[in-house]
């Protein structure tokens, strides 16, 4: 691999959080995102510039919202910014009026005589948090590929949770070679397997004919195959409902 980047941090970091519950991509990326906005937000109380752009993104999109209800912190840099932006949106709606919209729009019966005034109340600048959200993606998988050969970081993905399939496909568009697809997608294979097994056997336990029968490491299976299709940070299948780990302590009972 020509431009192999160099082993620093955000390696070190990469490595560790396989060894963590859920998609490690999503877990980084969330830590990422949580200490830009949490950063943004001090910077926001001290730079009115600052607030002025976040005026044009409306502030954040809701899954960034639902972020900063979990900075109490930074409620000040939240206060400023959200003012700001309603200050504008009030303004804007004052001066609100319908447009004629032009003659051949009207002839065609294409104008709408809102459409205007509804452009601005529309933000023009994506969230940020999401831009930043999207770098660090792309960024962490990279760095998944580019050393996928490396056996620390293989043996650490393949003995942990891999994956949200999001972001297994986003890592799938970055392979260029048969080797390191195989790397990536066998451990995640046998991980699926697994997650099959548990759930044929859930369903099995729901039939009235074996209701009686307890459930076991397959009980909150439901919930962990939601989290390995889309993810989350935070919603992690935990190590004790590790799917490998079950399989290994089931095979170890029977
Ligand atoms: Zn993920
Ligand atoms: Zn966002």
């Amino acid at each position: 691999m020509a431009n192999k980047p160099g082993k620093h941090t955000p390696y070190f970091e990469l490595v560790d959080a396989q060894r963590l519950s859920g998609c490690s991509v999503c877990r980084l990326v969330h830590h990422t995102t949580d200490r830009y906005l949490d950063s943004l937000l001090y910077e926001s109380v001290l730079d009115p510039g600052l607030r002025e752009k976040l005026k044009r993104s409306h502030g954040f999109c809701s899954e960034h919202v639902e972020m900063l209800r979990n900075h109490p912190g930074r409620s000040l840099g939240i206060a400023l910014i959200y003012e700001t932006l309603l200050r504008r949106v009030t303004d804007v709606m004052e001066e609100g009026k319908l447009e004629g919209g032009s003659l051949r729009e009207r002839i065609r019966g294409t104008g709408s005589p809102g459409r205007g005034l509804a452009r601005r109340l529309t933000p023009d600048l994506p969230c940020p948090a999401c831009l930043i959200k999207e770098q660090a993606t792309q960024d962490n998988l990279e760095l998944l590929i580019a050393f996928m050969e490396d056996d620390k970081l293989y043996e650490a993905y393949a003995e942990g949770e891999g994956l949200c399939l999001l972001h297994l496909a986003w890592a799938v568009s970055l392979v260029s070679e048969e080797a390191t697809l195989q790397r990536l997608l066998q451990p995640q294979i046998a991980r699926y397997r697994l997650l099959l097994e548990d759930l044929a056997e859930y369903i099995r336990k729901a039939d009235h004919r074996f209701k009686h029968e307890t459930l076991g490491p397959e009980g909150d299976v439901w919930l962990r195959v939601m989290n390995a299709i889309t993810g989350g940070a935070g919603l992690g299948l935990g190590r004790e409902h590790n799917p490998r780990g079950s399989a290994r302590r089931k095979q170890v009972g029977e």
